[in-house]
């Protein structure tokens, strides 16, 4: 189908960029630096700079962030770790890929993990607290890290929708998402707001053995040329992929202002109509990056088909919660909120790239179908 306004758009992002990706990917391929070089080392020290932490490590995706994450703070077979299920499945995927167990909890009406829900299904098996900072919005990790800190459990944030997002301290610091816990995991998948020519991920951390650990795993145990020192896996941050982030990381602030400014344009266009929850709205403890821009609506499919055939694009990507995913064995969880949500979210259009013309297309149609 040939959208008026897509959900995602890749090639405008390149055409902008196309001179500095370019110059990247040529310099790469004509000094022949593909596996773990320079580009990656860089990659490296901007993320942690950017986070406001000592180490990053680059890996093939979020999702092995996530697992080696889980590995490096000891989690294994027999463990339990508590997260959400309105999440990316990828969340729920590496705790069980770690052999433990996930103990899923209600989200709250910020779409976040319900902090007061935590305590109440720590058991002795509990290792971790695994918070996913959906849709741009930082977790309660004032909560989460005082009950961690209670029971003595890791905690491993899910930032792969969150780079950039931060949270007021006590103090009046704001602090970024990543570097509360033990480790914070990024994703560079082409749609996230930091998205690669392909797969990408880091996990980024204080702690200089969980980095060493992390460092191993990515690249088969090995701790020099000849010496391996546990068993690994092949999940290194490709060197062009790096090279491709570094050209684009520059632009990263300024394209946070400008998914915050969609997000307004959103607000102020929508809040209006009586059938629509609007997404939380930053306040003086939250910065969000967006994202994702999610409304809860009334007659969802009908408004994603209606959408559709005015030529704009949104996405439905939670339709079955995921605790309900036959295939997973975790139909046993009771989340009525989250189930409620499965019903009800619709993610609008939100990048950069995208034009006033375009933002102002899709409040009207959004407007037409309520309104009539
Ligand atoms: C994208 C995403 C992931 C997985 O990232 P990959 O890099 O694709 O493995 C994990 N968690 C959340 C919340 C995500 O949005």
């Amino acid at each position: 189908m040939n959208y008026k306004v897509r959900f995602v758009n890749y090639p405008l992002q390149y055409k902008n960029l196309k001179r500095e990706i370019d110059t990247a990917i040529t310099r790469v391929l004509t000094k022949g630096d593909l596996i773990l070089r320079e580009d990656v080392e860089t990659f490296e020290k901007n993320l942690a700079s950017f986070v406001g932490v000592k180490y990053a490590v680059g890996v093939n995706s979020c999702t092995d962030a996530l697992i080696f994450s889980l590995m490096a703070n000891g989690v294994g077979a027999g463990d339990e770790v508590i997260t959400v299920s309105h999440t990316f499945f990828a969340t729920v995927e590496a705790i069980t890929h770690c052999g433990a167990k996930p103990i899923l909890v209600d989200v709250e009406k910020d779409f976040l993990i319900d902090a007061t829900a935590i305590e109440g299904v720590i058991t002795k098996k509990t290792k971790a607290i695994l918070p996913v900072h959906l849709n741009g919005r930082l977790s309660d990790m004032v909560k989460i890290m005082a009950l961690a800190k209670k029971y003595k459990l890791a905690v491993i944030e899910d930032a792969a929708q969150a780079l950039g997002a931060k949270i007021k301290m006590e103090n009046g610091a704001w602090k970024m998402a990543g570097s509360f816990g033990s480790a914070g995991c990024f994703s560079f998948y082409p749609a996230k707001i930091l998205g690669g020519a392909g797969d990408g991920g880091a996990v980024v951390t204080n702690n200089k053995t969980l980095a060493d650990v992390v460092r191993l795993l990515r690249n088969h145990g090995q701790k020099t040329k000849t010496e391996i020192v546990r068993y690994g896996f092949t999940s290194r941050l490709h060197n062009i992929q790096a090279a491709i982030l570094n050209a684009k990381f520059a632009h990263v602030p300024e394209w946070i202002k400008k998914r915050q400014q969609i997000a307004r344009a959103y607000d102020k266009g929508l809040s209006s109509l009586s059938s629509i929850v609007l997404p939380p709205k930053p306040d003086a403890r939250h910065i969000d990056v967006y994202q994702n821009y999610v409304l809860r609506v009334k007659k969802r499919d009908e408004l994603f088909k209606y959408l559709a055939q005015q030529g704009t694009e949104t996405l439905i990507k939670d339709s079955i919660p995921l605790h309900h995913q036959k295939a997973l064995g975790l139909s046993d969880f009771r989340l009525p909120f989250s189930e409620k949500l499965a019903k009800e979210v619709i993610s609008l259009p939100m990048y950069p790239e995208l034009t006033n013309k375009e933002i102002d297309y899709v409040i009207s149609c959004i407007k037409n179908f309520y309104q009539g």
